[in-house]
């Protein structure tokens, strides 16, 4: 497991969209929703929580897709349509871990839903849910995350 240096940098598929993220992560996580099999095209999505205010697009303008909920959403790149952040608190930003230039320090945490975990995909996550956690379930994950992983 290595660090994450900061600030990273990431971009799209594309490249036309680019953003830096200026502090460590909050949480990493992978989920197994069949929303996120969608619209990763994959077995599940992963992503890796960042504090708003250390997260900055530096070039192009995403645009919202997925369900276009206003509760929830979803950038994407408008040329590539790489799924690229989704905000539903004002207080971070769920970056795609993989559109980060370094990915090596990036493993899930926790897991969400795993009730519809396609039978062969193991993430390695510390802490598994069926579906999605409380909001203080969420809490106490980012301080045991604070803990046992940022600091290894
Ligand atoms: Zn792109
Ligand atoms: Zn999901």
């Amino acid at each position: 497991m290595t660090a994450l240096a900061l600030p990273a940098l990431g971009h799209c598929r594309c490249g036309a969209i680019e953003f830096r993220v200026s502090a460590p992560p909050l949480l990493t996580m992978a989920c197994h929703c069949r929303g996120c099999q969608r619209m990763s095209a994959s077995a599940f999505s992963l992503s890796a929580a960042f504090p708003a205010p250390a997260f900055e697009l530096t070039r192009g303008e995403p645009v919202i897709g997925g369900l276009r909920n206003p509760e929830l959403r979803h950038y994407f790149c408008p040329a590539c349509m790489s799924w690229l952040y989704t905000r539903f608190l004002p207080t971070f930003v769920n970056v795609r871990a993989t559109m980060l230039d370094e990915t090596a320090w990036c493993a899930p945490y926790v897991e969400t839903w795993t009730r519809a975990r396609l039978p062969w995909a193991q993430t390695g996550a510390a802490h598994h849910f069926d579906e999605f956690p409380t909001m203080d379930e969420f809490q106490s994950l980012i301080g045991a995350f604070q803990r046992d992983w940022a600091r290894a």
